[in-house]
């Protein structure tokens, strides 16, 4: 399992949306697997949103260069609500448009189990129940939160049919969920509830619906907030203390968070693994501000594969702040 995607040698397994291909699906998302299925939107690459391993291995599959928050995929409202805390607004938002193309960002539950590589360390959720047939069969049958972004490499366009995920990431994710093409073709809206409503991305489901569905105008988000780049998101996660990159050793009052050789107070991974270290990476920092940590030092990652992602992540951690 634990390097199936590093190479791109292992069979993709194209599945049927039958008894047979829903059951092979929800065991291999069980077993930390990629899973790409329709939904109305595009096609999305699934994981189990409590794995983090799993949720690694979908940065790996697409070759992302940075860890940006993931939305999650449930079946109903009721396994939303599992995950986060509803406000009356998103309510209004859930019970007019759901299951379909809009994407509520909600204040995360303590206790959800949904990894921190999927939040990319932040304290809110995007949660979103799709409606398409195949979809709403793979989630049922899996009957967890699966956290899914476009089934197609970086950079390129996205998949609306499952010959276009083939041909971008066969070898590189277990198998396909073959529910034929995707209706909408965009992406979903993503409105953030946690207080006044205000539009992230424009989407499936348009502004004037969401506004009369809330009878009030939504916001826009300010100029540094925008989401087209969420790694530039404002309310991105950084630690609190100062962060020193490349270190092998600490110097005195650092705390040093470790890489393979560089042992470290605490350590992303000591086997020198990049899909463990992307694994606990937002788990490492917020130890570090558990800690009272006021300045870390991080050893070095080599810059390949997953490590490109997580030193972007590092390297905006140690820029300068205002
Ligand atoms: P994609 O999976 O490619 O459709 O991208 C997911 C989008 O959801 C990105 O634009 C993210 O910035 C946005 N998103 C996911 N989670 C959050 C969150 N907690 N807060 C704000 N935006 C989010
Ligand atoms: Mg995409």
């Amino acid at each position: 399992m634990q390097s199936r995607n590093d190479n791109a040698t292992s069979e993709t397994s194209l599945l049927l949306a039958d008894d047979a291909g829903l059951a092979k699906a929800a065991e291999l998302l069980r077993s930390g697997g990629l899973v790409a299925f329709p939904t109305e939107t595009v096609y999305g690459l699934g994981a189990d949103a409590r794995q983090s391993e799993a949720v690694a291995s979908i940065y790996a599959a697409k070759g992302r260069p940075s860890f940006n928050p993931l939305i999650v995929h449930v079946a109903d409202l009721a396994a939303a609500e599992a995950l986060v805390t509803f406000t009356p607004q998103a309510y209004r938002l859930a019970q007019a448009f759901w299951p379909g193309a809009l994407t509520l960002v909600l204040p995360l539950r303590t206790g959800a189990g949904v990894s921190s590589l999927v939040t990319a360390g932040l304290d809110t959720l995007a949660v979103r129940v799709p409606d398409h047939p195949t979809a709403q069969a793979v989630l049922s049958a899996f009957g967890g939160p699966v956290a899914a972004p476009s089934a197609n490499p970086s950079g390129r366009i996205s998949p609306t049919t499952a010959g276009h995920v083939m041909a971008g990431l066969a070898g590189r994710i277990d198998a396909i969920v073959d529910g034929g093409s995707c209706a909408v073709g965009v992406e979903s809206t993503i409105v953030d509830v946690t207080g006044d409503p205000v539009l992230l991305r424009a989407g499936g489901v348009p502004q004037d619906a969401l506004e009369a569905a809330l009878g009030a105008a939504l916001k826009r988000p300010q100029a540094t907030a925008q989401p087209t780049s969420p790694g530039q998101l404002a309310s991105h996660y950084a630690p609190l203390g100062a962060v020193r990159l490349n270190a092998t050793t600490s110097q005195p009052g650092e705390t040093l968070l470790g890489f393979g050789a560089v042992k470290g107070d605490l350590t992303l991974s000591a086997a020198g693994d990049l899909r463990e270290a992307a694994s606990r990476l937002f788990d490492c920092l917020h130890q570090l501000d558990a800690m009272g940590a006021q300045s870390i030092a991080v050893a070095p990652i080599p810059d390949q594969g997953l490590g490109a992602a997580i030193n972007d992540r590092l390297r905006r951690a140690a820029a300068p702040r205002d």
